[in-house]
């Protein structure tokens, strides 16, 4: 016994549903039964293979959630720096062991700050680790 046997008019429920185009999910909470029981007897029945032959009927599209936009604090402005005096400007190239590796400007080859200190000299070695706002200690 299944519960296609007890009630007969289940089938009748299942056939005219396909029929009118609904999925196996709505037919089988019209039934009281699961989808996977609803598609299987279908597919018992032979109802299965093609696409519903009505209109598709879909359910109403959900309203796009509207997005508040968010205003992000304006970033800290960055700290003056004061420009570091080069004694030693060496080409890249030609550069020794402990020598500061910073790339300058305005050199027609590759051209680094050559003071001793690797692989930055204590000038611009502050310049790359300065330390953000948030985390100066006043
Ligand atoms: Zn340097």
């Amino acid at each position: 016994m299944s519960i296609w046997d007890d009630d007969p008019t289940r089938d009748a429920v299942l056939i005219a549903g396909r029929k009118s185009g609904l999925s196996f999910g709505q037919i089988a909470r019209r039934l009281g039964i699961t989808r996977n029981a609803a598609q299987g007897r279908a597919f018992r029945l032979g109802l299965c293979g093609s696409r519903p032959t009505g209109p598709r009927i879909r359910r109403a599209a959900r309203p796009e959630p509207i997005l508040e936009p968010t205003l992000e604090p304006e970033p800290a402005p960055m700290p003056e720096m004061k420009p570091v005096a080069v004694s030693n400007p060496t080409r890249l190239i030609d550069t020794k062991p402990n020598q500061c590796r910073w790339l300058l400007d305005g050199y027609a080859e590759p051209t680094v700050c050559g003071a001793d200190g690797f692989p930055w000299c204590p000038d611009h070695y502050a310049r790359c680790y300065a330390q953000s706002p948030k985390r100066r200690v006043a």
